[in-house]
């Protein structure tokens, strides 16, 4: 792996960004450049960069196995699986459809938008403002980096306008799977989402879950290696919406996704890895930054399988 590699990559890949568009459903996010494309790859000694790595963007869905994690510490495996099942749904990460219809009474897993919300009542806190300060402190820890905040300006957009959130929520109420008030669920929901990062940002916290939850230069272990294997699990089978089968076959590294145009991945005691493609295809993942990954992953011989 070197710089060089890097960058003869984004150059070769920047085309497919003509191929999709940026998220509009959240009109904030509209704001973003349709052909930017950046990446960061970082491994125990070094740190390889090129394209747009150190431009900022709302992390969105690559939150939430983050947030699954603290909520594991939080309250142990027992309740969160009370809540929120651990099969993949072949359904996009908004799909109300299944929460009716799954005879488990709950939604299948936390790394679609239902899973997630019920995983962010399951924070620990006496209000919102305890939790949210918690989950970046979380975030801040994973990546060494204190200046993470959360984007006002994107929060408030999908506040106003995350109509089916909100309905999967009170739904979800309905179904007992969320804790407390449904509109607090929600905010911390939107607010973890808003969370601004870059893929260096990414990239360390793949490693981290690269290596089990241990931060290999301080030999501090930050997450109990058992949820950092669970997180990586439901990466591999969840994290990229319906095209999680897909994207195990082609590139094969535990990977998760979001609107923003994130992707983080985790390459077992190798690499930790974060891209920023924002123009998505239709299920909603980074178009470029999909097919970078490929191509890397077999380069570097990355895939678990
Ligand atoms: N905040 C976004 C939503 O709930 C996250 C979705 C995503 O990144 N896939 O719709």
């Amino acid at each position: 792996m070197d710089k060089k590699y890097l960058d003869s990559i984004i150059k070769e890949y920047k085309h497919y960004t003509i191929e999709g568009q940026v998220a509009d459903y959240i009109p904030e996010l509209k704001k973003m450049e349709r052909c930017d494309l950046g990446i960061a790859i970082i491994d125990r000694d070094n740190i390889f960069t090129a394209g747009e790595w150190e431009k900022k963007f709302t992390i969105q869905s690559v939150s939430k196995p983050i947030v699954l994690i603290l909520a594991l510490m939080d309250r142990g495996e027992d309740k969160i699986f009370e809540l929120v099942g651990k099969e993949p749904t072949g359904d996009p990460f908004n799909s109300m459809v299944r929460l009716e219809t799954y005879t488990m009474n709950k939604p299948l897993n936390p790394m679609i938008n239902a899973g997630a919300i019920s995983i962010s009542s399951l924070i620990k806190g006496k209000d919102n403002e305890e939790r949210l300060a918690r989950i970046l402190n979380f975030f801040r820890l994973l990546s060494d980096n204190e200046s993470l905040e959360v984007n006002q300006d994107v929060f408030k957009s999908e506040k106003e306008t995350g109509n089916r959130n909100r309905s999967l929520a009170y739904f979800l109420k309905d179904i007992h799977c969320i804790e407390g008030d449904v509109e607090e669920a929600l905010d911390l929901y939107f607010m973890q989402c808003s969370i601004e990062v870059n893929t260096l940002d990414l990239a360390k916290i793949g490693l981290i879950l690269a290596n089990d939850g241990l931060n290999i230069n301080t030999g501090e272990q930050l997450i109990p290696k058992k949820y950092a294997k669970i997180a990586k699990t439901f990466m591999l089978t969840c994290g990229m919406y319906d095209e999680s089968g897909k994207f195990a076959i082609d590139v094969g590294i535990p990977s998760k996704s979001g609107v923003g145009g994130g992707i983080m991945s985790s390459v077992p005691q190798r690499y930790g890895i974060g891209v920023f493609g924002p123009s998505l295809n239709k299920k909603g993942n980074s178009v470029a930054g999909m097919r970078m990954l490929e191509k890397i992953s077999k380069d570097y011989e990355m895939s678990i399988f």
